[in-house]
């Protein structure tokens, strides 16, 4: 592919409104034109190549310029590139996709799939398919939905409303009413306990008291990711996701995985839940599940959502939700050959190894340097908390630009991390090895070495 350098300088930011970015601060600092990937580097327009520590944008689970998923999108163009899958048709991707994944989440007793483009459509058909249950059963005032504070459910009304994000929810109000957020099980940062061994029972014990608050009879369900990713990488307790489904069965109340990023091997299992033993009513997936070479979510529900769907006899058992691009052909043919790769490459084992040694690699920067409040991560999901004072916790204030200045003497080394408030994300493709997980680390303690110097 060609492109017109002088061209793409020129128009950069002018035009293209970026999400999570300030248009005027855009213009002024205009964002890095990335033109080429292969394996996990990418390369930018001045010709560096970079190590993509982001994975995209934690996504890019197999890497850059896989043959096979090409080979497959070419093929599905050349067959059929669209045919709808609303009543009355659909197409063979869409029927061996929802198959294959019926078959991948067999252990979560998954059995039946509905397709979105992205996360924010999965997270969203989950909310809805969740009232329409509790309605089916001759429950509807069973509305309101629970969520942690931290967590991140995309942008649509109802993921942006269960999310515990303040940007996503600020400017956007009055937001979709009967949505609570408790406090997350953030061994760094929570008002319960310093003791990890206590935490998990302590916010289990928050979901109790929220649901009985509520009245469970009004409560449809509690959504949570396995380990929260945009919020900062927070890897609850062990005991965690199985108390809170504990809860959850207690009070009737359905549970939703959002696995949007820990779907598909990132966190070390093949499924965030599955790393838990727990086992969802419902599972959103979205990013791994075609590598980000087209965009695909899907939204999966268990036995007891699709039998209260088929036991009914009139249209309040049709599903009034979807999307012209669901199970959109060409998106299924590439998760199709991704989710091949993911298995033949065992990427969730690669993703608990290399997670392994990039955390220990990045451990030792807390050791070195006052600017690091707290390492963390599980699997490839990996975070560098940057905090302006170490004993109290206090975060840099927000454009103070030190964790930017960080991310970009990383870049200047050769690798792409991303910042989020005071946290440096470092979630790379699932097939990265050890040596360029080692450039990861080597970029990040040589930023950490320049830019506090100069503080
Ligand atoms: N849920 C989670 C856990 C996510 O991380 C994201 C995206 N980062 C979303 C939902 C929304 O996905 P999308 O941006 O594809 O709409």
């Amino acid at each position: 592919m060609t492109y017109d350098e002088k061209f793409l300088r020129e128009h950069n930011a002018h035009h293209l409104w970026q999400p999570m970015a300030h248009p005027r601060q855009v213009e002024g600092a205009p964002p890095t034109i990335i033109v080429r990937g292969e394996g996990v580097h990418v390369w930018d327009l001045d010709g560096n190549r970079l190590v993509d520590g982001m994975g995209g944008l934690w996504n890019v689970n197999v890497g850059y310029g896989r043959r096979e998923i090409r080979d497959a999108i070419v093929a599905q163009l050349d067959e059929l590139p669209f045919y709808s899958s609303f009543r009355g048709t659909t197409h063979p991707r869409a029927i061996e996709l929802s198959e294959r994944l019926v078959r991948e989440t067999a252990t979560e007793g998954m059995v039946r799939v509905m397709f979105g483009s992205n996360g924010s459509d999965a997270v969203e058909m989950a909310l809805r398919v969740a009232r329409q249950y509790w309605r089916l059963i001759g429950k509807a005032e069973r509305h309101k939905f629970i969520s942690l504070k931290y967590g991140y459910h995309g942008t649509h009304f109802g993921g942006a409303s269960i999310s515990g994000n303040t940007g996503v929810r600020g400017y956007y109000g009055p937001l979709l009413s009967g949505c609570f957020q408790i406090d997350a099980p953030f061994p760094y940062r929570n008002p319960f306990t310093d003791d990890p061994a206590k935490l998990g029972r302590a916010c289990a014990d928050a979901l109790d008291r929220e649901i009985r608050f509520q009245d469970p009879g009004t409560v449809a369900a509690f959504v949570v990711e396995p380990v929260l990713g945009s919020g900062g990488v927070i890897v609850p307790p062990d005991d965690w996701l199985a108390r809170a489904r504990e809860v959850c069965d207690r009070h009737g109340v359905l549970l939703v995985a959002d696995e949007i990023i820990t779907g598909f091997g990132r966190a070390g299992h093949l499924f965030g839940c599955r790393g838990y033993g727990v086992k969802p009513d419902l599972m959103c997936l979205a990013k791994g599940i075609s590598s980000g070479y087209v965009p695909l979510a899907a939204t999966l529900v268990n036995q007891r959502i699709a039998d209260a769907f088929l036991a009914s006899s009139g249209p309040e058992g049709t599903l009034y939700s979807g999307y012209t691009y669901s199970a959109h052909p060409v998106a299924c043919a590439a998760a199709l050959a991704a989710i091949d790769i993911v298995h033949r490459e065992d990427l969730p084992a690669n993703a608990a190894r290399q997670g392994e040694h990039l955390l220990a690699r990045l451990s030792t920067l807390a050791q070195r340097f006052e600017c690091v409040g707290d390492v963390r991560g599980k699997g490839l999901m990996t975070c560098v908390e940057l905090v302006a004072d170490r004993a109290t916790k206090a975060a840099f204030p927000r454009g103070a630009g030190f964790p930017e200045k960080v991310a970009e003497a990383a870049y200047r080394r050769g690798a792409i991390v991303r910042v989020s408030g005071g946290n440096l994300i470092v979630s790379p493709p699932l097939v990265i090895q050890r040596p360029e997980v080692d450039a990861i680390a080597d970029a990040l303690d040589g930023a950490l070495q320049e830019v506090s110097a100069g503080r």
